[in-house]
């Protein structure tokens, strides 16, 4: 059984209508609320040299790569506060303490986002409620599916998780929900994956006069049997988190083919991954002055430093068009990649007018069908050695792009020359 061919069961639903948004954002004032305006790096004034590289998303589309992301996704920089809700039915009564449901996502989840972020985003997991909260139906009457908020059985669950946590929770005090659902609650992982989350959902219940339009539910265990649940299972969580701060998911109909092991937005199983330097960008984890922007004709030289390693220029983009272009970035083992089997610099394609689940992102594999080089277990293994190495040369023909790795530093940083005709 492959569960990343089962993954693609799961999809983010995101409803970003421009004036609903309005009204959801204009709720939310005050101190957090669990929508708190855009994610990523939004200000006003954006030096002319880096603007060609500002993608543009398209309005209409459900999560769009574009930059800035739209508002109502919850902030992805700074302190932001996560309330986790831990629920159990009569049909499937929890196991267990509620904390050890909680202490399976943390705090791995915070640490995962703190070495992804570079510590600019600091996620602050609360259990206000330690127990169990006992919902008042059974699992099987909400007839929870793979949801979208307007579904009945989701909204009912919703509002009868805010019945129940609202006199002991002030729901304006945080930035998401985590619903951390009894495992023992639906299907196991290998056969579906239930977890979803609902990301910038104006229709969302209100609690505390807060909608709650940014929640992410996680069912069952990614427990593939491998023995490895205890140290990568939770990574579901920061899969779904990313859809609260705005990112799109990544793999398509075809599973994990498009990006592989290289996001986690694309594979959420297996070896601990890290997140694209285009989507570190998009949600305001490297500033502009870390992002080469390769508008020049004729031959340009940059140096990238590994995107595990804190500091330094992170990502060269050859912008093709408003809403296209290829991003340059050097992947190593190290942080939070612990799968990296051959170091070097991946290149990747980024569609901002394709939606999430559609493939807005696609790897240039440097070695087709060369099968990759991991056996490690839920990594995808044919785009895991996709890195162009010194003396490998990327050209796009119709675009008119060359780039070629023309050697490292003793530092380990790698040197790039991008080449437009
Ligand atoms: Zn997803």
């Amino acid at each position: 059984m492959e569960p990343s061919r089962r993954i693609r069961a799961r999809r983010a639903a995101s409803f970003a209508s421009v004036t609903a948004l309005t009204l959801a954002v204009s709720t939310s004032a005050g101190t957090g609320g669990l929508t708190s305006g855009s994610a990523g790096p939004t200000g006003p004034s954006r030096a002319p040299a880096i603007r060609p590289c500002i993608l543009q998303g398209q309005t209409g589309l459900q999560m769009p790569e574009g930059i800035p992301t739209p508002t109502g996704y919850a902030r992805s920089t700074g302190v932001v506060h996560a309330l986790n809700l831990m629920i159990d039915f009569s049909d499937a009564p929890g196991r267990g303490s509620a904390l050890s449901r909680f202490a399976e996502f943390f705090p791995k989840t915070r640490n995962w986002f703190t070495t992804s972020s570079y510590g600019r985003l600091d996620y602050r997991p609360e259990a206000p409620i330690t127990h169990w909260l006992r919902m008042p139906k059974t699992f099987k009457e909400y007839g929870i599916e793979r949801g979208a908020p307007f579904d009945p059985g989701y909204r009912r669950l919703i509002q009868d998780i805010v019945t129940a946590a609202d006199p002991h929770v002030d729901f304006r005090r945080y930035d998401l929900l985590n619903v951390l659902v009894t495992p023992n609650a639906g299907p196991s992982a290998l056969d579906t994956v239930l977890s979803v989350t609902f990301a910038s959902n104006p229709e969302a219940p209100v609690a505390d006069g807060v909608p709650i339009s940014n929640a992410s539910f996680i069912y069952s265990r990614q427990d593939d049997g491998s023995g490895s649940y205890s140290r990568n299972g939770y990574r579901v969580l920061p899969h779904e988190n990313g859809h609260i701060f705005g990112l799109p998911d990544l793999y398509t109909q075809e599973g994990g083919s498009a990006v592989g092991h290289w996001d986690v937005m694309s594979e959420d199983w297996g070896a601990d991954n890290d997140m694209l330097a285009w989507h570190k960008w998009k949600l305001g984890w490297l500033d502009d002055s870390q992002v080469g922007c390769a508008t020049t004709r004729g031959s340009t030289e940059y140096t990238l430093t590994p995107l595990a390693r804190r500091g330094g220029e992170k990502m060269v983009f050859i912008p093709i068009s408003s809403t296209t272009g290829y991003a340059l970035e050097l992947r190593t083992r190290g942080g939070n990649d612990a799968a990296v089997c051959r170091p070097g610099i991946l290149v990747y394609r980024v569609d901002a007018n394709v939606d999430t689940g559609e493939g807005p992102i696609n790897v240039v594999d440097s070695r087709r069908d060369s099968g990759g080089c991991t056996h490690s277990p839920n990594v995808q293994a044919e785009l895991s050695d996709a890195t162009f190495v010194p003396g490998e040369t990327f050209t796009d023909p119709k675009s008119g792009v060359a780039v070629t790795v023309t050697g490292t530093t003793g530092s380990g940083n790698y040197r790039v020359r991008v080449t437009r005709h």
